[in-house]
């Protein structure tokens, strides 16, 4: 009933909160110009943030780009329905503002029974950014969501935590070479062993760059986050993420040491610990191996200042 309700509301323009793997989504009929607008209102998001437009099957996700390649053929066998975007040449369909003008559009099949099941009852694809205000940190609870803009949305849906807890790995395939967007759980070896050479531009600092997760400061909580060596802290009164040994004179939290699982409790632990307003965050730098790439990513970027 609640899905059939959320459906309608969809179907009317309205938003409508839901639970993906990666984390929650601020979703939008993304065929509705007007609806998709009110995103980037409720959101704060600036206009040139493309969104992840989200689908329940590989023939939706045909019927709204130019081209699908042999490349996102083996990259939706293996990784879809889950933790992976693919942008490609859109279709005219899919209006602009979906897409920050741009001519390519991110797809997305996600790996949470209510988010395919919501875009099934819909029968549209569902333009969706995490359900947040900008720059924050990402909501992997409806708690999280309720918090942050519960007042502006129409209907959240709860599907319980993140399984994944990070924003998906993000690949295009619309040019000559695949390039790798944004680092996810999806790691670019994986990718790789899929459909050979994936490039991957440095990071950018300043100045445009062609998607949201490529900014330098994002993802960050309120509370200043310092990256550290093992039991570096700095002077005052705060929370240590930790991964080896905990520091006793601090509120000390254990991480998990491996790399799912700490991901799957990341932002969860940094929601909370934020709520306590400590001087600081101080978080034991992760492990150097590709599959906390990731991670690693969104903790400099939580450190940015
Ligand atoms: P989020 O704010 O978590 O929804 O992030 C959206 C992500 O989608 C960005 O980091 C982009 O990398 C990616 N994205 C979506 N659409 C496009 C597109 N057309 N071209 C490039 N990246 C895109
Ligand atoms: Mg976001």
């Amino acid at each position: 009933m609640a899905l059939k309700r959320a459906a309608a509301l969809l179907l009317e323009g309205k938003l409508v909160a839901f639970p993906t793997e990666t984390v929650y989504g601020l979703g939008a009929n993304a065929l509705d110009p007007m609806a998709v607008e009110s995103i980037y209102r409720v959101k704060g998001r600036p206009s040139t943030s493309p969104l992840i437009v989200h689908v329940c099957s590989l023939e939706m996700a045909q019927t709204l780009v130019e081209e699908w390649p042999a490349a996102a053929d083996k990259l939706a066998a293996r990784f879809w329905p889950g933790p992976l975007t693919l942008v490609l040449r859109k279709r005219d369909l899919i209006p602009s503002v979906v897409t920050a003008g741009l001519p390519t559009v991110g797809l997305r099949m996600p790996a949470h029974p209510l988010a395919l099941a919501l875009i099934r009852a819909a029968g549209v694809p569902l333009a969706a950014p995490s359900a947040n205000r900008f720059s924050e940190l990402s909501p992997t609870t409806a708690e999280h969501v309720l918090q942050s803009i519960g007042g502006e949305v129409d209907h959240i849906m709860d599907g319980g935590p993140c399984h994944v807890g990070i924003e998906s790995t993000v690949v295009s395939l619309a040019g000559e070479r695949p390039v790798l967007l944004r680092l996810g759980m999806v790691t670019r070896a994986q990718l790789e062993e899929m459909i050979g050479p994936v490039d991957f531009p440095e990071p950018i600092v300043g100045g445009a760059h062609p998607s949201p997760g490529m900014n330098h400061k994002h993802y960050s909580p309120r509370t200043r986050l310092v990256l550290v060596d093992a039991g570096q802290l700095p002077s005052g009164e705060g929370a240590y993420l930790y991964w080896t040994q905990p520091a006793p004179s601090v509120c000390s939290v254990a991480m998990p040491d491996n790399a799912t699982a700490y991901g799957a409790a990341l932002y969860v632990t940094l929601h909370r610990l934020d709520a306590e307003r400590w001087d600081w965050i101080a978080v034991e730098r992760p492990p150097a191996d590709p599959e906390w790439a990731a991670i690693r990513d969104r903790l400099q970027r939580a450190a940015a200042v």
